[in-house]
């Protein structure tokens, strides 16, 4: 490497012996290594010319400008005079030389329409040679250059109608054969200073919509908080629509949003069918209410008003103010309900109680008018009955003009049964006899207790000789059923006093009557019936 910087610089300086170049060499690598400077050939050659004394002179590339100007053709005169011209002023290393002598070939070359013949092919001209000469354009170039406008054109939009018309223009001039350059040249200046503006509207079109995208995907995020896939598809949706973008991010981004999109419907459906059953149920709910509180106006009227708000909401937010005023109210009234439940729990107990109270004192009062009317041991009218029956009896004959008949009888020695056979005793035979007198009477006949073993039997129709006749018999039917004591036959005789009721007489006083004759009949010898 070395070697080879150091033949280039004896190059440059043929006159220096091989010696002293050698020595100035190594003194050149001891100097770039003292000063730390970087091996380059530059370095080496500035250090090398310090040290031996040579000015600072640009490198010649003699070499490459002999191997260039071997390479370009000399088909006409002033071409290989300007060959020549190069050729001698390389080896004089004249840049100026040079470069006149090559703007002049170009001119030369142009000059016969096909410029890009007069370099050999394969042939790379040096930048710095061609920097200043025309390049000379050819038709497929142009072509290729009307294509490329031609392709550009959709991307740059249609809207600006201008701008679109001079691509057309362009395209046209460009793939016309035999086309006025300088019109072409003139096209382009103006379409790509129409382009600057296009590409740069393009791109901020292109950023303004990807933040507004990006914005939407923001907004359906936050709207859907109580989703967490929505919000997690959002979130990628936003991350897809980041710059920069490219087909394969955008296939996403549509992607997920033909997903959200499904999802959306889907919760949209969901939240209906929700909304709907919720305001129904909420409806019934409140119906209920206002059929458990009819009697409570006010809360009543405050019922139907939220009913019809939510029959009428369109949102579950516009149902959440009108539940809070239902659910509060709905405490009050149930704190009442359920006092007046409890309340009318304790009314229905009480009723209840009442109405048990009620039968028994029913019972009670049926058992106590029984008794009041009946004698509770032989079952027959007491005092108080004898005389509500005596006067509907004597009001019934007086009504028919019917006899009337009352009997009295007594019990024959009761006293000395009972001392006998004891007051219970007594009293089963006071019971027997009533039960005896039943039976042999007529159903329409009334038999009563007028005193301990005393009884008046009132006979309907029945004169009096009947009234004895009807006596006598139940004297007959008592001789024959017998009163048991036990296993003892105990026969119970009486003695009755019958009248017939006068017509204009009270009842009592026939009974009185009656009496009188069943004294008599006492006194007679007992067990006889005697007529008033
Ligand atoms: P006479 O033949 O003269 O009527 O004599 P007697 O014993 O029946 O007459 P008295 O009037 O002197 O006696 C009536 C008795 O009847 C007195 C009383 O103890 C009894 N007696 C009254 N009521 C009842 C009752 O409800 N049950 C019982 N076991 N005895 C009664
Ligand atoms: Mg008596
Ligand atoms: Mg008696």
């Amino acid at each position: 490497m070395w070697l080879v910087f150091a033949r280039l610089t004896a190059d440059t300086c043929p006159n220096m012996s091989e010696k002293k170049s050698f020595e100035t060499a190594r003194e050149t690598l001891k100097q770039l290594t003292a000063r730390k400077l970087a091996p380059t050939p530059g370095n080496y050659k500035s250090i090398y010319n310090e040290i031996a004394g040579i000015p600072a002179v640009e490198h010649f590339p003699a070499q490459e400008l002999r191997g260039i100007a071997a390479s370009l053709q000399a088909r006409t005169p002033g071409q290989q005079r300007q060959k020549g011209l190069l050729e001698s002023s390389i080896e004089r290393m004249n840049w100026d030389g040079v470069r006149a002598a090559l703007v002049a070939y170009a001119s030369f070359a142009g000059g016969s329409g096909n410029g890009a013949d007069s370099v050999t092919a394969g042939a790379v001209p040096p930048a710095a040679v061609v920097t200043d000469v025309p390049v000379p354009l050819g038709p497929d170039f142009l072509a290729q250059m009307g294509r490329l406008v031609e392709y550009l054109q959709p991307a740059l939009g249609a809207d600006d109608e201008r701008f679109a018309e001079q691509g057309k223009q362009l395209v046209k001039a460009l793939k016309q054969p035999g086309f006025d350059l300088i019109e072409v040249k003139q096209l382009l200046v103006n379409y790509s200073h129409r382009l600057s503006f296009a590409a740069e509207d393009q791109a901020e079109v292109k950023s303004t919509l990807l933040r507004l995208l990006q914005l939407v995907f923001e907004n359906i995020g936050e709207l859907s908080v109580d989703d967490q896939w929505l919000k997690g598809q959002m979130d990628s949706l936003k991350t897809a629509s980041e710059p920069p973008l490219t087909l394969r991010r955008l296939d996403e981004v549509a992607r997920l949003l033909k997903d959200v999109i499904s999802k959306q419907k889907d919760a949209k459906q969901k939240t209906l069918e929700a909304q709907d059953e919720m305001r129904q149920m909420l409806a019934a709910f409140i119906d209920r209410l206002s059929q458990m509180s009819q009697s409570t106006g006010s809360f009543q009227e405050m019922l139907e008003g939220s009913a019809r708000q939510i029959e009428s909401a369109k949102s579950l937010a516009d149902i959440a103010p009108v539940l809070k005023e239902v659910v509060g109210a709905t405490r009050s009234i149930a704190k009442d309900t359920l006092l007046a439940r409890d309340e009318l729990q304790n009314m229905r107990l009480q009723a209840n109680t009442t109405q048990a109270q009620i039968a028994k004192l029913h019972q009670e009062l049926d058992r106590v008018s029984t008794q009041a009317r009946h004698d509770p041991l032989t079952g027959a009218l007491n005092r108080k009955g004898l005389e509500e029956a005596l006067e509907r009896e004597i009001s019934t004959v007086r009504r028919k003009e019917t006899p009337l008949s009352v009997a009295l009888l007594d019990i024959d020695n009761f006293k000395a049964l009972n001392d006998s056979l004891g007051h219970a005793m007594g009293d089963s035979a006071l019971t027997h006899l009533a039960q005896v007198a039943r039976e042999c009477m007529r159903p329409q006949d009334t038999l009563a207790r007028y005193g301990g073993e005393e009884f008046v039997i009132l006979l309907p129709d029945t004169a009096m000789d009947k009234g004895i006749e009807a006596m006598t018999r139940l004297q007959r039917e008592l001789t024959r059923k017998f009163f048991m004591a036990g296993s003892e036959k105990v026969l119970i005789t009486f003695s009755a006093g019958v009248a017939q009721v006068a017509p204009a007489e009270a009842g009592m006083d026939a009974i009185r009557r009656a009496d009188q004759a069943m004294y008599l009949a006492k006194r007679s010898g007992k067990n006889r019936v005697i007529g008033s």
